[in-house]
């Protein structure tokens, strides 16, 4: 059954705000493996998001996916390789038995149980089949512009289908030609799962992916120069990379902590002097700038891409100038002017999942219109 919106007067007023809600998930990992970078978390926090707003939600997902309290649908095959280790000349390619392609097919045979379909895969298959499907399909597009072929069909979506494309931040739309049409609806955490932590240990912290788009040398080098011991959190996805940095940097004050639950995560974090951003692309968003404000740590980041949106400078952290390690490392040094408190206040601001909530009602709204 589907929802139909009425319009009076040009304001749009939903009849029923209870959508029955299909979410396929990133085909580069099962959710929980962080093979899928923030996208795990992002499926995990607007599936919660959704359900908290009235919605019914389903999430198909790789095979050996983990997603507690959420009906989740799992699907086998061989998982896409990530598109920004690609090139920008890279063809379209899927694997034998891929699990992006067995993953649209389930999601073609159930779709008519559907309202509307959420895409999270970065990936030309789901955009290209837009126009093939007979539920709406909107594709939340989680990174910016990286290969030709994924441009071009962005492009197609967004002039044939208004509303179809949201992103994450303005700077990421920007690196597209539709930017002026996509739907910011940046992102939102369960605050919940964050503890405030008004004093700090005695070290800064870097997460994410150990990939060289994230420019975790440029943290260890900044830790260096300013005599600050700098824990590491997070998936390392290229072996070659981190084992050149072990090289690089014998002598360095850092300490590899693995990939954590969000649960330790947090614990770790919130204990951070600082979180320092470091990615030498344009990074759509940045989940982990939110978390750790969310436990009152003040986040340094380059001033480019998601974190510079998200980073009140001089409040909430410092922008500084991009790939400038003196410029982190002097950073590091006037972590007393920020307030861990105003950190934690600016998430629950604007980072909340109630206000994802609403930014994704209001971008299906639109949609469904
Ligand atoms: N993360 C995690 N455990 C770790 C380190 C990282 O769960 O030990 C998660 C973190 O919560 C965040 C994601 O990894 O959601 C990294 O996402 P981000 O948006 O910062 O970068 P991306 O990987 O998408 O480029």
């Amino acid at each position: 059954m589907r929802y139909w919106n009425l319009v009076f007067s040009s304001r749009i007023f939903p009849v029923s705000n209870s959508l029955n809600l299909l979410l396929v998930s990133t085909p580069v990992g099962p959710l929980g493996s962080g093979l899928g970078g923030g996208v795990e978390l992002t499926v995990r926090n607007i599936a919660i998001a959704l359900l908290q707003k009235g919605h019914r939600v389903t999430v198909l997902a790789p095979a050996t996916s983990a997603l507690e309290g959420i009906p989740l649908i799992c699907i086998p095959g061989n998982l896409q390789t990530t598109a920004q280790t690609e090139g920008r000349d890279a063809p379209v390619m899927l694997p034998e038995d891929s699990v992006l392609g067995n993953l649209w097919d389930h999601a073609r045979q159930i779709q008519s149980d559907y309202d509307l379909i959420l895409n999270f895969a970065y990936d030309w298959l789901p955009f290209y089949l837009t126009a093939f499907f007979t539920t709406p399909l909107a594709h939340l597009v989680s990174m910016g512009s990286l290969t030709n072929a994924t441009d071009r069909i962005l492009a197609q979506v967004a002039d044939r289908f208004p509303h179809a494309l949201g992103v994450h931040s303005l700077a990421q739309a920007a690196t597209f030609s539709w930017a002026s049409t996509a739907e910011n609806v940046k992102n939102g955490f369960d605050l919940s799962q964050y503890e405030f932590c008004p004093t700090a240990g005695d070290y800064v912290a870097w997460v994410g992916r150990i990939s060289p788009e994230k420019g975790l040398q440029d943290a260890i080098a900044a830790a260096t120069a300013a005599q600050v011991r700098l824990k590491i959190f997070g998936v390392i996805q290229d072996w070659d990379y981190w084992e050149k940095l072990l090289l690089q940097y014998p002598e360095a004050p850092f300490e590899y902590c693995g990939f954590l639950s969000t649960q330790e995560l947090q614990q770790a974090l919130g204990q951070a002097q600082a979180l320092l951003m470091t990615p030498h692309w344009v990074e759509a968003f940045g989940n982990v700038a939110i978390e750790a404000m969310a436990c009152g740590v003040p986040v340094i980041a380059y001033q480019r891409g998601g974190p510079a949106e998200i980073v009140n400078h001089g409040v909430t952290g410092w922008l500084v100038e991009p790939d400038s390690v003196p410029a982190l490392a002097n950073a590091l040094r006037n972590l007393g002017q920020i307030d861990r408190s105003a950190c934690r206040l600016h998430a629950e601001t604007e980072y909340s999942l109630d206000a994802m909530g609403d930014r994704l009602g209001a971008w299906f709204g639109k949609l469904l219109a």
